[in-house]
């Protein structure tokens, strides 16, 4: 790389590439009639006979006499479904910088993998027949251990909250096996995930809220105020919500035991710790890792995913059942299921999401040692780089995997709206509340720097537009803006919901 007259940058005997983002980007809108793509029973709706020959055991009333299968021939259905995803971003299609989300993209060789033949393995199976793959699920424990620093691993929870809520469980189990039922407190920071404050709530506790210090991390003084015969737990992410680590955490980790309460480690994001650092080592006792963040495995809709809990040894036996364990060494090795002691009980079917698992399995194992600890500096640097990029202003740093912008003066959803015009998607916004109109950025470490340079030059475009623009956006998307609160909270989720629009 070279600058030229005017400061560009020049590909070294390449052409100049301006970094300036997809401004003439426009999103395709496949409509007929003004609705969009017709679904596929709209574009044929034969009705098929069932007929009374066929001897069903489900109970009447939930059986019909016909059905509307679309007769559709392959190509029609390749194109239905290409067209609804040129109307939607994804991650196939450029950056996803959610911060607090991680984003990454989801390696086609695990999908691969998952699609093997052998995968396919019925889970009512008897141990002795899936041997494959009760080991893949046991080091795949082993691995999330090591990674952690935890000595024991439960793979069964399908997502990051389901897995705070077991750890909250199984502490809560811990606590009531070693006198603490007079427990009753969860101490969170203001800046947490607003699944911690609901996890805590759910799990039977009240929340205690822990402001930050000046420097946007915890604050020794109140959290010794915080702390008491009451405290059950400390809940934490480190690297924090900011992106900044929390540099008193051997010392937090000393008042927390002191006063008889638990660590647990919000290990969503675990991008900037691979290979570097472990929870356990910090004095962590429990954790949850989102292999649909950190482990590139597909977030979906909402899931499935997998948020496996890590606990010490002194926890182990409360963790949910089965687990998985290894019998002899070598060649003699053999693989069993098996119920924790203490278990609090079963919170999945099986051994939880396995082909989400064993994607999360293949890609650690690619990876190893040196890739993983290679990914966590890329999610530093890229995260570093990006920022040092933006104009708007960033008032923490130096940060870890993510950072978190001001929108100053603009309204952070208006700059959220207007991003997806320049094709890219926009940051996490107005969280944490703790930096005003937030834009809490993940780059993550799988973007190179020209897609960095992009994504800043979107977010420099907007940082400078006037604000009937912004609130004008989304204009180039094949939607514009939608009733975001009536999206969440009256979700319509089946096509049934079509029939009586
Ligand atoms: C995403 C996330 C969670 C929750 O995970 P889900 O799989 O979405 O339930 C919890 N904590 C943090 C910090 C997260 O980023």
């Amino acid at each position: 790389m070279s600058r030229d007259g005017d400061g560009r940058e020049t590909q070294e005997g390449g052409a100049e590439r301006t970094p300036h983002g997809y401004t003439d980007y426009e999103q395709a809108r496949w409509t007929q009639n003004g609705t969009y793509e017709p679904l596929l029973s709209e574009k044929d709706s034969t009705r098929v006979e069932i007929g009374d020959d066929v001897d069903s055991p489900l109970p009447e009333g939930l059986t019909r006499e016909e059905l509307t299968l679309p007769q559709l021939s392959e190509p029609e259905l390749a194109r239905h479904y290409t067209r609804l995803s040129q109307m939607v971003y994804g991650i196939d299609t450029g950056p996803y910088p959610l911060g607090s989300c991680t984003m990454k993209y989801n390696p086609k060789f695990t999908e691969d993998v998952a699609a093997l033949p052998d995968a396919a393995v019925h889970p009512d199976r008897k141990a002795e027949t899936v041997q494959g793959t009760l080991e893949v699920l046991y080091r795949l424990q082993e691995y999330l251990g090591r990674i952690g620093g935890m000595d024991a691993v439960s793979l069964q929870p399908p997502a990051g909250a389901a897995g705070e809520f077991v750890g909250i469980r199984v502490a809560a189990a811990y606590h009531a096996d070693n006198g603490g039922e007079e427990r009753t407190d969860v101490i969170i920071p203001e800046s947490a995930h607003g699944t911690n404050f609901a996890t805590a709530a759910l799990g039977g506790y009240d929340v205690v809220s822990l402001p930050s210090d000046e420097g946007g991390r915890v604050d020794l003084g109140a959290l010794e105020a915080a702390l008491s015969e009451r405290t059950a737990a400390l809940m934490l992410t480190n690297p924090n919500t900011l992106g900044l680590f929390e540099r008193d955490i051997t010392r937090i980790a000393e008042l927390v035991h002191d006063a008889g309460g638990l660590l647990y480690y919000d290990g969503a994001n675990l991008n900037a710790l691979l290979g570097r650092a472990r929870p356990g080592d910090m004095g962590f006792d429990v954790m949850h890792y989102n292999v649909h963040k950190t482990f590139a495995t597909p977030h979906g809709g909402g899931g499935p995913g997998a948020g496996p809990v890590g606990v010490v040894s002194e926890l182990a036996p409360y963790l949910p059942a089965p687990r998985v364990r290894r019998r002899g060494d070598g060649n003699d090795a053999s693989y069993e299921l098996f119920d924790p002691e203490s278990t609090i009980g079963t919170v999945h079917g099986y051994q939880g999401n396995w082909l989400v698992l064993l994607k999360a399995f293949a890609y650690i194992a690619r990876l190893g040692d040196e890739g993983l600890t290679d990914a966590s500096a890329k999610a530093v640097l890229n995260a570093n780089y990006l920022a040092s990029r933006l104009e708007y202003e960033v008032p923490y740093g130096p940060f870890h995997h993510e950072f978190v912008a001001s929108a100053g003066a603009q309204d952070a959803a208006d700059v959220a709206k207007r991003m997806l015009d320049y094709g890219v998607h926009p940051p996490t916004t107005k969280w944490p509340e703790i930096v005003p109109e937030a834009l809490m950025t993940e780059p993550t470490e799988v973007e190179n720097k020209a897609s960095l340079d992009d994504l800043a030059a979107a977010f420099n475009a907007v940082a400078n537009e006037e604000r009937e623009t912004l609130e004008r956006a989304p204009e180039r998307t094949s939607a514009r803006r939608i009733d975001q609160a009536s999206a969440a909270r009256e979700p319509r989720l089946s096509w049934h919901a079509l029939e009586d629009r």
